[in-house]
């Protein structure tokens, strides 16, 4: 997760280009460049304010910066929703003690079969609104079929050999569902940053609201001096008395563009879906006591992909969970 008030702007730039179909290098002279679809000439930026001063047309990069917008645009506009297909190497899976804790008299295991879903990769743009804009890209991978969360999916998918298409996945649930879950995730973790961003505004605006009392403060001061030291009569204390009574209402509005230019809101939009469909070996796997009183079954699911073992669900509390215990007629992750 990106801090909301220090937002890396090379990886978002990064993530950006690659989503927008940029052809783009980076130079060891810390100069970025970088061929957007539809645009002819190349575009030069960089990180280094030195290096934006002393090179000819090389832009600045960073927020507000023309390269940034435009990629924010590009990814917005583009939406895109692409699917691909994995084959990995149909390995037999290890011993189920490999991947689970299973406590039972006796374990039988049906012959494993493969069965074909999607594993999701969402990216979305979350923006924070107000005077200090923030746009960040967050990427969140969703099991298609269980829809729990799949950390560093993105970091598998660009060493997987893709095919553009194959065969229909099996066992995927509605993809709003996946997006929602999606959703939850990213929600969860903007806030904290839009949390410590909340109270990094709240901070500055207390500092520049004192800025602004003082200044306003010392201004009417000075006029009430000056206004003494004239005497009673003198007509030119009702001009500088107008002056004091024009400065309050001025000073008023100034404290609440303050407030106004900290207030921070924010949005989270998906920009874009990756779908990857390969088949993984599932196999019903049926917890029994010694004298064949009780016998539960589950789901055990071997991901060719990431080389392990995907979590069972606990059949009684339904979460995720690589350990079972068979107890009485039930078994539990621990839960009962
Ligand atoms: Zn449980």
């Amino acid at each position: 997760m990106l801090d909301a008030r220090h937002v890396s702007v090379p990886r978002f730039v990064r993530e950006a280009l690659d989503l927008a179909g940029a052809e783009w290098e980076e130079r060891p002279d810390a100069i970025l460049e970088a061929l957007l679809p539809g645009e002819p000439d190349l575009r030069r930026a960089t990180l280094e304010p030195e290096v934006a001063r002393e090179e000819q047309g090389v832009e600045l990069l960073g927020q507000g910066s023309r390269l940034f917008e435009t990629l924010v645009d590009l990814a917005r506009g583009r939406s895109p929703v692409a699917r691909g297909w994995a084959s990995p190497a149909p390995v037999p899976p290890p011993a189920l003690s490999a991947g689970y804790r299973l406590g039972a008299g006796r374990l039988t295991r049906t012959e494993w079969v493969e069965r074909r879903w999607t594993t999701w990769i969402f990216a979305f743009l979350v923006r924070h609104v107000g005077e200090f804009r923030r746009d960040t890209l967050h990427l969140v991978g969703v099991d298609g079929a269980s829809l729990r969360l799949v950390r560093r999916f993105e970091e598998i998918v660009s060493s997987l050999p893709l095919a553009d298409a194959g065969p229909e996945p099996e066992a995927d649930r509605p993809v709003g569902e996946c997006v929602r879950a999606a959703r939850r995730e990213i929600v969860r973790r903007s806030q904290v940053g839009f949390n410590a961003a909340l109270a990094e505004a709240a901070q500055d605006l207390e500092k520049e609201a004192r800025r602004i009392r003082s200044y306003y403060d010392g201004l009417i001061r000075e006029m009430s001096e000056d206004m003494e030291a004239l005497a009673p009569e003198d007509p030119r204390r009702a001009a500088i008395l107008s002056r004091v009574q024009a400065t309050r209402p001025e000073r008023e509005r100034s404290l609440a563009q303050a407030e106004e230019r900290y207030r921070l809101s924010i949005e989270v939009e998906v920009v874009g879906a990756l779908g990857i469909v390969y088949p993984r070996r599932v196999a019903t796997v049926t917890l029994e006591d010694a004298r064949g009183k009780a016998a539960v079954p589950v789901e055990a699911a071997w991901d060719p992909v990431f080389g392990q073992y995907e979590p069972l669900v606990c059949p009684g509390c339904r979460n995720p969970t690589y350990a079972l215990e068979l107890a009485g007629r039930s078994a539990s992750c621990g839960c009962r």
